[in-house]
């Protein structure tokens, strides 16, 4: 067996959501919205089902799609791509990110990340026989500050994944963090793989910016229409950068997973023609949401940190008064009705900080009945 899986466990999205099914619980765990997508979304994926073809669409994604992602791209983040020579359609965000590692290191190179890290990053690192160096932001605004981020660099680095807005922290990096981080790229001819597929879910008027925008010939930006029309499961992700990146990411994409369903290619291709009302909207609704959960657990005590993107909120735990590790009250906070995700999920040493991811992509009535059995959960420990 291959000692890297041998010594991972299940991700933790999967252990809490079955923790949720198992006990009852209220699931503000894994990111998923309530909602189940846009009803005419899901009728142009059952026409386009029905009407075919559904059989092995062109590898590197539908024309009519490829060249949706670089109308929609242009219209919304000032980058121009060739949709023949700069996209490529994948099975998912993640995917797209193990294509990238793939395509882009030799074993021994050397990869930037910065935690907290999404899950999937560090093992798909490794496998691809990439040397993780890891810079730590720091809450309660997650900046990336030269000093530290320059310190990681050196004549071996050849990627540096960024995920903007970051998922778990909600926060959203800006142009001028973007700018530093390029121009260490460019000193080091290193490849940004910028996963950008919470790039619709902004709140409080802020502001996404594509790193494809900042460094267009040193990107690798991933986009993902399960996050952008609330359709988490059905894995269709953009992949989009130069030629000289692409070429290679679809070497790797071809001998992964090839191509990606037809009928839902069809029906993204549809969706990327909703105005611009349909993203207000869905943030609109979010940030209602946020402000929901945020009120009714700060109003018994809890303090959360700010969220400015992605449908995630987190708890400190020590300054609401809880003095519990993050996976100890995660797994306290289920028994007593309510799944959450602890921050060290998100984090390669074991001193992550105290803190509990939620997601708010829920009802009204879910994001009180999660609220109430949080304030339930942290009563029992007063
Ligand atoms: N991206 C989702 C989250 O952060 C989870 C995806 C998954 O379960 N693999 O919750």
């Amino acid at each position: 067996m291959n000692s890297l899986y041998a010594s991972l466990g299940t991700t933790v999205f999967e252990v809490m959501s079955r923790l949720a099914a198992e006990k009852g619980a209220v699931n503000l765990g894994q990111g998923f919205p309530e909602d189940d997508g846009p009803r005419d979304i899901l009728e142009a994926a059952a026409r386009a089902t029905l009407e075919g073809p559904n059989q092995y669409p062109s590898m590197r994604g539908l024309p009519e799609l490829r060249q949706a992602v670089a109308a929609h791209y242009r219209a919304y983040q000032n980058v121009d791509l060739d949709w023949q020579r700069e996209i490529t359609i994948t099975s998912g965000a993640t995917e797209a990110i193990a294509a990238a590692l793939l395509a882009f290191i030799e074993p021994g190179d050397e990869v930037v990340l910065f935690e907290p890290l999404y899950d999937a990053y560090l093992p798909m690192v490794k496998r691809a026989g990439g040397v993780p160096r890891i810079v730590r932001l720091q809450p309660p605004h997650w900046r990336f500050e030269r000093e530290t981020v320059a310190a990681a660099f050196n004549e071996k680095t050849r990627v540096v994944i960024i995920n903007t807005p970051l998922n778990p922290s909600a926060s959203v990096t800006s142009r001028a963090e973007l700018e530093m981080l390029a121009e260490l790229c460019r000193a080091h001819n290193a490849i940004c793989v910028s996963d950008e597929v919470w790039e619709h879910l902004l709140f409080d008027g802020a502001e996404h910016v594509s790193m494809l925008e900042v460094m267009r010939d040193h990107t690798l930006k991933i986009g993902s229409a399960g996050k952008m029309f609330s359709l988490t499961g059905w894995k269709v992700g953009f992949a989009c950068g130069a030629p000289e990146l692409m070429d290679n990411f679809a070497k790797a994409h071809q001998f992964l997973t090839f191509t990606t369903p037809p009928n839902l290619q069809r029906a993204v291709t549809y969706a990327l023609g909703k105005p611009r009302a349909y993203f207000e909207e869905m943030c609109s609704t979010l940030q209602r949401s946020r402000d929901r959960l945020v009120s009714a657990l700060e109003g018994e005590g809890f303090v959360t940190l700010p969220a400015r993107g992605a449908y995630f909120v987190s708890i400190d735990l020590a300054a609401s008064g809880i003095a519990m590790s993050d996976e100890a009250f995660a797994r306290h906070a289920v028994d007593h009705g309510v799944a959450t995700i602890p921050f060290s999920a998100f984090y390669a040493a074991p001193d992550a900080p105290a803190l509990v991811r939620l997601c708010f992509a829920k009802s009204d009535d879910t994001l009180d009945r999660g609220a109430e059995a949080l304030i339930n959960a942290r009563r029992s420990l007063l």
